[in-house]
């Protein structure tokens, strides 16, 4: 059976990077057996849900590398998910109740005083037909409950139930069925929980696994039972430990914070954030890697640890310079004539400049001080003003190439005496306006003769 994955966010908010996490294990899971990857909107909740959001997770998905072979909408599969309710209606595994949040509370509250565990206790299942009316009479709307197998032959006494599968990231898992009310799958509104209509889509799309955040451990439990009720067997699951920053934040589609979009917006590298987001959390370094697919080479979701993935935000920058001072020409070629460098200097100011940025965007005022001139602002004294002199006078003659630097430093310091940093400051200084940056031997070909007498104070 070819291995089918998906990937279900909520479109209510930009996805950040511990979506993007869910989304990368999918992704290299499917790569790593030549498997299929569905993308699927849980759009359920159509207050909270915008086209706007599905388009830029679209968005931000293929500018990670992830290319979905399938998309689908659960607001568009509504007939399949009311031919799943009528199924599950007739096996009589589905019943309406009645009860209002503050009539549930204080049910919860009776059972806990009674030492019983505090969970639905099924008084809906025990109505009978007359009383339905009854409530519906009195204007009350019902809530569906699916009925749990946690029982022997009396509903009303759940057992200890285990349900256990081999969790493709956790091992071996279980969770009780006992000890878990019967869940909501339909609203008093007629609205569906997220629960039916995933386990209907799973079914649908001969989904073979579910990767997804541990915070699902316990639905799994629950969606295992439903994929049984509706006569299908339930795929392998898997669940990966959640990102938190370092201080323990988890992170939010609400808040914002951490989106890809933000990220993106800051100069941030695919990969940068890829890799942190796959490795951070596993028994592997967070390393760099320069491309899904050798990120997939490292990928092993049974090396993730149970415990939370705590990464710190800032490293990404780190992982962003080691990223771009590897980075060939041909990969950034597209993205710098957004800032204007092309041309036959465009390689050889790349080359030299790669292993100076943060974001690839720094590169763009590095152009300007190859291109137009320093920039403003070194101050120099009378000595170095007329060291400088001295020394551009010493400029070898053309062609230029990458020794030239050289052989000009063997002048100035024959004919000046200075050396060290009281040599190169200054001609730093005067050739770029700061006082760090690319290699001098580097810069210099590119401004050129004419452009680096340019420049003499
Ligand atoms: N929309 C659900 C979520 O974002 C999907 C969970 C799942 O993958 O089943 O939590």
């Amino acid at each position: 059976m070819t291995v089918t994955v998906r990937f279900a966010p909520s479109p209510t908010g930009n996805i950040h990077i511990g979506n993007a996490r869910t989304a990368l294990f999918n992704w290299l899971f499917a790569e790593k057996h030549r498997g299929r990857f569905v993308l699927r909107f849980d759009d359920t909740d159509a207050a909270r849900s915008k086209q706007e959001y599905a388009d830029q997770i679209v968005y931000d998905l293929h500018w990670l590398g992830i290319f979905p072979d399938m998309m689908e909408y659960q607001s568009k599969r509504v007939t399949a998910y009311e031919n799943a309710v009528e199924k599950l209606k007739q096996a009589g595994l589905l019943y309406p109740c009645y009860e209002t949040p503050e009539e549930l509370e204080l049910k919860r509250k009776i059972r806990l005083s009674r030492k019983l565990p505090p969970i639905y206790g099924r008084d809906g299942l025990a109505h009978t037909d007359k009383e339905r009316a009854e409530l519906e009479a009195d204007g009350r709307r019902p809530h569906w409950r699916f009925l749990l197998p946690n029982y022997k032959r009396d509903p009303f006494e759940m057992v200890r139930t285990d349900i256990s599968w081999n969790d493709v990231v956790r091992g071996q898992e279980t969770v009780d069925l006992g000890s878990l009310s019967d869940p909501v799958l339909i609203r008093e509104d007629g609205s569906y929980l997220y629960t039916l209509p995933s386990v209907v889509d799973d079914i649908d799309f001969g989904i073979t696994h579910v990767i997804r955040g541990d915070d699902h451990v316990t639905n799994t439990g629950v969606q295992i039972a439903l994929f049984r009720a509706l006569g299908s067997q339930e795929p392998e699951f898997g669940h990966h430990n959640l990102l938190t920053t370092s201080s323990g934040e988890a992170l939010s589609k609400r808040t914002g914070s951490l989106s890809i979009k933000g990220l993106r917006e800051d100069g941030i590298e695919p990969m940068a954030i890829a890799s942190m987001a796959v490795l951070t959390g596993t028994s592997e370094n967070v390393t760099p890697e320069s491309s899904l697919s050798e990120l997939a080479q490292k990928f092993d979701p049974a090396a993730t640890s149970r415990s939370s993935a705590k990464f710190e935000p800032g490293d990404l920058v780190n992982l962003n310079r080691t990223l771009l001072q590897a980075m060939p020409f041909g990969a950034a070629r597209d993205r710098l004539l957004a800032y204007g460098v092309f041309g036959e200097k465009a390689e050889a100011f790349w080359l030299a400049v790669r292993g100076n940025l943060d974001r690839l965007p720094d590169a763009e005022p590095w152009w300007r001080i190859v291109t137009v001139k320093p920039e403003p602002g070194a101050e120099l004294s009378d000595e170095d003003t007329e060291f400088l002199r001295t020394a551009f006078d010493l400029l070898p003659e053309e062609p230029w190439d990458a020794g030239t630097f050289k052989a000009w430093v063997g002048r100035i310091r024959e004919e000046t005496g200075r050396k060290g940093k009281g040599l190169f400051m200054p001609i730093r200084l005067a050739l770029t306006g700061r006082d760090s940056g690319p290699e001098l031997a580097d810069l210099l070909p590119l401004l050129g003769r004419e452009g680096t007498m340019a420049r003499r104070p």
